[in-house]
């Protein structure tokens, strides 16, 4: 599988901070409640921390309680990438950028919120970078 943005190892090491690589490259889970975006509500576009492509919106942002970011559907279907992932004796499916590959976190689904979709895109506030709307 290619990426647009694709680089080596050491240089996504280089680029981001210990805990942003721990998450964005090695699949890694922020702890709940922690993240800097949980519970926020400013309006504007949550981006790719890794590259910076356009992932997620404040108008699909939902409080699911659940200690992380949540959304009910990506800024663009085609910004995200879902894959199958069995790790930790779970089947669930994992949410990557489809820019860079680099993990944000995983979608569930039929719990029912009352949301549009009924999904629930539960992402790691470290794998984005919030650019509030100007007003
Ligand atoms: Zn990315």
């Amino acid at each position: 599988m290619s990426y647009e943005v694709e680089k080596p190892d050491e240089q996504w090491r280089a680029e981001l901070t210990p805990a942003e690589y721990q998450v964005l490259r090695q699949a890694g889970t922020e702890p709940a409640f922690r993240g800097e975006y949980t519970d926020t509500k400013t309006k504007g576009v949550y981006s790719c921390r890794a590259c910076g492509a356009e992932l997620f919106t404040s108008n699909e942002k939902f409080e699911s309680h659940c200690g992380w970011p949540s959304f009910f559907d990506p800024k663009d279907s085609s910004a995200v990438e879902l894959i199958e992932d069995r790790s930790h004796g779970m089947l669930r499916t994992e949410v990557r950028c489809s820019r860079c590959g680099s993990h944000l976190g995983h979608v569930f689904e039929g719990e029912g919120y009352p949301t549009p979709t009924d999904q629930r895109y539960c992402i790691n506030s470290i794998s984005l970078r919030l650019e509030p709307q100007e007003s």
